[in-house]
């Protein structure tokens, strides 16, 4: 009983939406024909997308060096960390939820809330390829002068949004999501859960809830091959060090 506790409590979302569809599927099954339609074109859609993104935001989290971010998009990054963000946005492919891991790796790397906000907006607005069908079915006048208002209202929404929000405010800094201590570094949110780190460096990684954490981020001397070893087996690819 405590077991299918726990699966509903780690699953509240997908469950609320079970039993939206067993309520609707007894009330008005047409509705819930038509609505299984619409939520498999959508599943259809991250599974053809979401493989991409979480590869790179596993190569984000596990290759780029937390420095490159910090000097690209960090705070201290200026108009060259607003210019690339922009960038970054504009030429992205594919929805806006594709935009939330890449932007949570990032963050987790680094980068500032300012040139986070900059990123979603752009790509959730302004993307290059969005220009170009705006322009063909709404004119390149509208396009163009949609496109100036809308980059300075990103900028400035950027800018208050870094005044409003801290990174302390955001959950996975508070739900310890990204375990960050010392020299191990871990991106909790992209683990499989494979139970491998722990299994190889069980003094430094632990399984919990199906999760690894980092034990003791601090290597002791004469045990870097052992971490390099569980970093080079890690499947996710989310252990990393500085
Ligand atoms: S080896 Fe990687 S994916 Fe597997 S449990 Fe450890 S951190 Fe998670």
């Amino acid at each position: 009983m405590m077991k299918i506790k726990r699966v509903i409590y780690n699953n509240k979302l997908f469950t609320v939406v079970l039993l939206t569809y067993i309520v609707l599927t007894a009330l008005i099954p047409g509705k819930a024909v038509q609505a299984f339609q619409n939520s498999l074109y959508y599943v259809k859609e991250m599974l053809m997308i979401m493989p991409v993104i979480l590869l790179l935001t596993s190569l984000i989290t596990a290759w780029v060096p937390r420095k490159a971010i910090e000097d690209n998009f960090g705070k201290g990054s200026g108009i060259k960390g607003s210019i690339l963000s922009f960038l970054l946005g504009s030429f992205s492919a594919g929805p806006i939820y594709a935009a939330f891991p890449v932007c949570k790796a990032l963050l987790a790397k680094g980068a500032s809330i300012s040139n986070i906000v900059v990123i979603l907006s752009t790509w959730a607005v302004i993307k290059v390829p969005m220009l170009v069908n705006e322009a063909k079915f709404l004119s390149p006048k509208f396009m163009i002068i949609r496109w100036i208002l809308t980059t300075i209202s990103i900028f400035l929404l950027g800018f208050i949004m870094s005044k409003m929000i801290k990174k302390e405010d955001l959950p996975q800094e508070k739900s310890n999501d990204h375990e960050e201590k010392g020299g191990i570094h871990l991106s909790q949110e992209y683990c499989i859960g494979c139970g491998l780190c722990a299994k190889i460096a069980p003094d430094y990684f632990e399984l919990i809830n199906k999760r690894a954490i980092v034990k003791n981020a601090f290597i002791k001397d004469g045990e870097e091959i052992i971490v390099r070893d569980v970093i080079g087996k890690c499947p996710a690819k989310v252990i990393s060090t500085t």
